[in-house]
């Protein structure tokens, strides 16, 4: 059976094993090193990039977490999780660190201060069906990608249109938005597919 981990350090941990729970894995919580051994993939949650970054420090899992990334574990990261993937995070605090997983630059609170929650229509690459409504608070975007990056979804209208809000890096999937707040399992299923893929 294919296992995913929540990294249940802060943030909306709950909503994400939730909706792991309705696809066809099981998802248990991590906060310790040696929980990694037990799941073939990590979901990073959104929350609080700063906040997350200082705990991964005060449980120690900085270097688990990187060394199961350089040996092909499958990652999802959304919103703040996103940040925690990226190679370079702008407007962070100068003591935040990530894993340094996809080569990409992410803006903070990009979307600007005084809209703190919206929904924006997004299409995702592999992913059939409607486009999702999806929800963004507080949400960084993907200011640069790297070569190996594919961009899988930007927002499709509105003052943000065109904004990078998905991609993917070999196994690391990462979104702006919050998939597991809205009832849409897809992207949550698109990874469940991702972990089979890579561990078959
Ligand atoms: N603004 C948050 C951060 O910088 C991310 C917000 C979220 O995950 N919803 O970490």
């Amino acid at each position: 059976m294919t296992t995913i981990g929540v990294l249940a350090l802060q943030g909306d941990v709950r909503e994400h094993l939730l909706a792991l729970a309705s696809t066809d894995a099981l998802a248990r919580p991590i906060r310790r090193p040696a929980e990694l051994d037990d799941v073939d993939a990590l979901v990073i949650p959104g929350g609080e990039s700063t906040t997350m970054s200082k705990l991964v420090g005060e449980f120690e899992l900085y270097e688990p977490i990187r060394k199961r990334i350089a040996d092909g574990m499958p990652v999802y990261g959304s919103c703040a999780g996103m940040i925690m993937l990226a190679t370079e995070v702008l407007d962070g605090r100068p003591d935040q660190r990530g894993f340094d997983g996809i080569e990409m630059t992410v803006r903070r609170n990009a979307f600007g201060r005084q809209v703190d929650s919206f929904e924006a229509p997004v299409e995702i690459v592999g992913v059939p069906g409607p486009r999702f409504d999806a929800v963004f608070i507080r949400a960084p975007w993907v200011e640069r990608v790297g070569d190996g990056v594919r961009v899988l979804g930007r927002v499709t209208e509105g003052p943000a249109a065109d904004r990078i809000v998905a991609v993917r890096q070999g196994n690391l999937l990462a979104t702006a938005f919050h998939p597991e707040l809205t009832g849409d399992l897809r992207v949550h299923q698109y990874f469940v597919d991702m972990v089979r893929d890579a561990t078959a």
